[in-house]
């Protein structure tokens, strides 16, 4: 199949050459294509018939739920856009994104509607809270209460097809538009490069809130394959799911596979998946070494960014087993082809040479239109057709990706760049130690200085003195940690992105004490 003009094309294309094979499955459901198309058609003209029109957002909060995946190609078949929202988030945040999302009407599941009405005061744009499964399952009662919509929205390759949140790893989640544009050549592009096709079994597990969850989605839908969208990632849920459905496809995240590295015999269960792709944050390496040893075949690392809809950089299974490159490893990969990358020294702007860190600038048909309804950073983040990915990264002379630190969390020690992530992983081969975050703290001489937050392995005690000594032993000194401070866990997000701003105000008070 051809890049996809409209994101439909993918469930018209479908619906042509296979019309009764299985596209889509959740829970007890299983549908074909023309069960998926027809029920589609039925929401988008119900959505229609409640008022919503083009340019309107409509939202979505629940777990992981197939009618999320219909809602988004609903809307868009009337030129409206689904802004799924992160159910992992405080009220306060999901009032927050509904808020800035302006959504008309909100599709949530019965755990949320609560939550939702608690908040509908607070939102003067929402019209009705519709209920996604449970009790009074008013949302198959919506869609089954329309005829199929036939004339469909007129969308352009601008158009927005999707709307979804950052992380918020670094401040408020932003809402990035995906168009069709920017999801088609993603999906064109990530299809053939995880070796898609129409004998995939597609796991969609990680949340349909972020491009990893829906943009991956969509890679098995414009394959052909079968799609199962899992509610909940619980793993003896998952593992039951990939030997009874044979899956093939599954894409987790550094900490689920680490999670999953400790289970005893998980290399058989995983003896149909041919691709187990992670990323959204990097993988500390011991962690990396035990899924090769874990997972000997299929591991595709993947480094992507929601404001790129998704991948951008993938290492490939071959690039795991290197035996005469095991550096390779620590890489986030190559760039796919069609995406042009250039790293520029994030003061000057300009182009350092091969090798050296600077921020990742990418251009590409990837790369969504805009932050909605936030000028000033679509500004700050786009600028002639580029987009600052705010990640400090270094290229090497193959094309190899080798992802630094967020440039926010660099800090500076005496003058001297400090990328608390060549820190971590230093610290995180000391055996004592679990987990390590480091954060720049205030210091009256140095300007800033290391602060290391650090969880003990099980059943070990961690000496902050011989830590101190240890990465002195490893390291340049203005990189070394002054201070350890020992934590049960580290703080995270939904993506289970490690937090560094209370880290960081944990240190400030740290040295004001
Ligand atoms: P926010 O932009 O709201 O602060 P976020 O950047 O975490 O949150 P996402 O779009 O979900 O939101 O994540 C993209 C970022 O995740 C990348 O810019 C990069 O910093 C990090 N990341 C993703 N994949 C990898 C990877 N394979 N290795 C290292 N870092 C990664
Ligand atoms: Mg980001």
């Amino acid at each position: 199949m051809q890049q996809p003009v409209r994101i439909y094309d993918v469930i018209t294309a479908n619906l042509a050459s296979q019309p009764s094979a299985p596209a889509l499955e959740y829970g007890d459901h299983r549908w074909t294509w023309t069960e998926v198309d027809d029920r589609i058609r039925r929401l988008a003209q119900a959505l229609r018939d409640a008022g919503v029109e083009a340019g309107d957002r409509i939202a979505t909060l629940d777990k992981n739920n197939a009618a999320c995946l219909e809602l988004t190609f609903a809307a868009s078949l009337i030129g409206a856009v689904n802004a799924v929202v992160n159910f992992r988030l405080s009220s306060e945040e999901i009032r927050y994104v509904l808020d800035d999302s302006q959504a008309v009407l909100l599709f949530a599941g019965p755990d949320f509607v609560p939550i939702a009405a608690g908040l509908a005061a607070e939102l003067p744009h929402l019209r009705r809270i519709v209920a996604l499964g449970g009790e009074d399952d008013e949302y198959e009662a919506f869609l089954a209460g329309a005829d199929p919509l036939t004339e469909v929205f007129a969308a352009d390759d601008d158009t927005a097809f999707l709307q979804l949140y950052t992380s918020g790893t670094t401040g408020r989640p932003k809402g990035a538009m995906l168009t069709h544009r920017s999801v088609g050549s993603h999906t064109a592009r990530v299809a053939p490069a995880y070796d898609m096709d129409a004998r995939t079994v597609n796991l969609v597990a990680m949340p349909l809130f972020h491009v990893g969850g829906t943009c991956w989605a969509l890679g098995s839908m414009y394959a052909g394959g079968r799609t199962i969208v899992v509610r909940d990632l619980v793993p003896d849920q998952l593992l039951a799911l990939i030997t009874g459905e044979q899956a093939t496809h599954v894409f987790l995240v550094p900490a689920v596979i680490g999670m999953l590295t400790q289970v005893p015999g998980i290399g058989e269960a995983f003896a149909s998946v041919k691709v187990l792709g992670y990323g959204g944050s990097p993988m500390p390496l011991p962690t990396a070494q035990a899924a090769v040893a874990t997972f000997p075949s299929g591991l595709y690392s993947v480094y992507g960014m929601t404001e790129m809809s998704g991948t951008f950089c993938v290492l490939r299974p071959e690039d795991h087993r290197d035996a005469d490159r095991p550096h390779l490893l620590g890489s986030a990969g190559r760039v796919i082809a069609g995406n042009e990358a250039r790293v520029v020294d994030p003061a000057t702007g300009h182009d350092v040479p091969v090798g050296q860190p600077g921020e990742l600038l990418i251009r590409s048909e990837q790369i969504m239109s805009g932050y909605w309804r936030n000028p000033a950073a679509t500004a700050a983040t786009i600028t002639d057709g580029w987009l600052h990915t705010g990640d400090i990264v270094r290229i090497d002379e193959e094309g190899y990706v080798y992802v630094v630190d967020r440039a926010k969390d660099m800090l500076i020690s005496g003058g001297e760049n400090v990328y608390p992530a060549e820190v971590e992983r230093v610290l995180t081969e000391h055996p004592d130690i679990a987990e390590v975050a480091v954060v720049g703290a205030p210091h009256p001489t140095w300007g800033e200085t290391p602060v290391a937050y650090v969880v003990p392995a099980p059943g070990r005690e961690i000496d902050p003195d011989a830590l101190i000594t240890y990465a002195r032993e490893r390291l340049a000194h203005y990189k070394c940690p002054t201070s350890v401070v020992v934590l049960e866990a580290l703080p995270r997000n939904a993506m289970a992105k490690i937090l560094k701003q209370p880290l960081r105000d944990r240190a400030e008070q740290l040295v004001n004490q």
